[in-house]
């Protein structure tokens, strides 16, 4: 895995729905959920996940193996 100097892979979830994405955290701290270039709910924030609750929400999540990209 290989991160920008301004952005961390963090576990967050949706203020809106509660649903737990992996996500990045952009300097400045905007939430950017991976998969989802669009954010989750509308006009809904995204909470940060302690690092322990990362390693769970990750090492549960099917997805975060296979690292979808778009074209
Ligand atoms: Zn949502």
């Amino acid at each position: 895995m290989e991160e920008g100097n301004n952005q961390r892979k963090v576990a967050a979830v949706c203020d809106g729905c509660g649903t737990a994405y992996a996500a990045i955290e952009r300097e400045g701290g905007t939430i950017q959920p991976i998969g989802h270039p669009n954010g989750c709910c509308d006009g809904a924030g995204m909470t940060v996940l302690s690092d322990r609750e990362i390693d769970r929400e990750i090492a549960g999540e099917p997805e975060s193996k296979s690292r979808e990209r778009g074209p």
